[in-house]
């Protein structure tokens, strides 16, 4: 049972395929700078080299059409025929509401999907053209949504409500929503399969941390609270995004540099978090380096980024009334051994011991919390393109 697994931005593509009948990634490719000069497609085969083509892809129809070729072919492919597929599975940033699971793809939730585009504008758009791309060249295949935010549909009306007038969110959806849901999703289940006990009766942090960073309260296998809001500027301080801020920072500046709204809205999401901080570089490797040669400002970067994910575990520890587990995920959190000893550093208190030695490790599944740590500490490789070839496999 082969899966297609896509993952569409507004002028990339990535793709992987995997055989279902043991989970294994057969192909995976990146298509970049589609309808802009220089795209090109990134092909690689499991075990054999990849392979860069350069070629006008001037819309996603084409960036697909050239996927589909790369899968068919005789020495690179991983299709004899297009019949092998039995799905595409689709990552879909923003389902609002309406999905609080995966879903097989018809006209009723693309309808919707495309009611829920005023909540995610620069992401909803280009995965809903990925899923018409499809449409046009695979007519015949079952299409699959799995939605960043289904998994946080679990929070309590008390987690996910702002403090702002109630017909606020009646009118327009205004909510805590989260995201970086399937890899939340992915990361506790694993961490429960790790410590060899049930889900159900776990309290776990997930802290995705890479470009883009939230962290979630796992409570029994289900999200009760995360860091990220309305939108994905909420949260811990990010490569290029604020994060929480006080809100009225936004008129201020705005009033005070007669600023519009979007350009102030522009610099909280591109120009903050460490490379605001830095002036340096959004890129934790820039950062690292600069600290350590003893550039000030990178080395307070970095104490804003992991004090700011400190806070929030004894905040969800708290929420949660305990916890057994915290598991790091994505760029930073699978790599960076500074951030990860500055996070658990002073939470002793709490029963979170790292083992220095252990804690040495980089992008890799491995305990690293000490042996007499009552709450252990993780890190756990994500992989959202697994969840959603799982979730389309069952669907089928
Ligand atoms: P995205 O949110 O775009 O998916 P990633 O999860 O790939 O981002 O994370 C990117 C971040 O991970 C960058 O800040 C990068 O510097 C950081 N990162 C990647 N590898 C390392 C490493 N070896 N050490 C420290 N940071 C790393």
């Amino acid at each position: 049972m082969k899966i297609l697994v896509i993952n569409c931005g507004s002028s990339s593509l990535k793709y992987q395929v995997f055989d279902m009948d043991n989970e294994e990634v057969l192909s995976k490719g990146l298509v970049e700078r589609i309808g802009i000069e220089g795209s090109k497609i990134k092909h690689t085969k499991t075990g054999l080299d990849s392979i860069t083509t350069e070629t006008p892809i001037p819309d996603h129809k084409s960036a697909i059409k050239l996927v589909i070729d790369a899968l068919l072919d005789k020495s690179h492919g991983v299709l004899e025929s297009l019949d092998e597929l039995v799905a595409v599975g689709h990552r879909v940033v923003h389902a609002g509401e309406k999905f609080a699971t995966s879903v097989k793809l018809d006209s009723k939730v693309m309808a919707a999907l495309k009611e829920c585009v005023p909540l995610a504008p620069l992401h909803n758009p280009a995965n809903i053209m990925g899923i018409e791309a499809v449409t046009d060249v695979l007519p015949r295949v079952s299409q699959v949504g799995v939605f960043d935010t289904a998994f946080h549909q679990t929070m309590p009306e008390k987690a996910y409500i702002y403090p702002i007038p109630y017909g606020y969110y009646e009118k327009y959806g205004i909510r805590r929503y989260g995201f970086h849901g399937t890899s939340h999703f992915y990361v506790a289940n694993r961490t429960a399969e790790i410590l060899g006990k049930p889900i159900e009766r776990l309290k776990i942090i997930t802290c995705h941390m890479g470009n883009g960073s939230s962290i979630t309260a796992v409570d029994g296998g289900k999200s009760v609270d995360t860091s990220m809001g309305f939108t994905p500027l909420a949260g811990v301080a990010m490569g290029t995004r604020s994060g929480d801020l006080d809100p009225a920072i936004f008129s201020f500046i705005a009033e005070t540099e007669k600023l519009s709204v979007k350009d102030v809205d522009s610099l909280f999401n591109k120009k903050s978090g460490l490379l605001g901080i830095s002036g340096i570089s959004s890129d934790l490797r820039d950062i690292e380096e600069a600290a350590s040669r003893g550039e000030q400002r990178s080395k307070l970067a970095l104490q804003v980024l992991a004090y700011g994910a400190k806070k929030y575990i004894g905040a969800y520890a708290a929420a949660m009334g305990g916890l057994d587990a915290v598991a790091f995920t994505a760029g930073v959190g699978e790599n960076s051994v500074t951030v990860r000893s500055m996070v658990c550093e002073g939470l002793e208190f709490m029963g979170i011991e790292l083992d220095v030695k252990k804690n040495n490790v980089r992008g890799k599944e491995a305990a690293i919390s000490s042996d007499s740590s009552r709450v252990k500490v993780l890190v756990v490789p994500t992989n959202e393109e697994l969840v959603i070839a799982r979730d389309s496999k069952r669907l089928m």
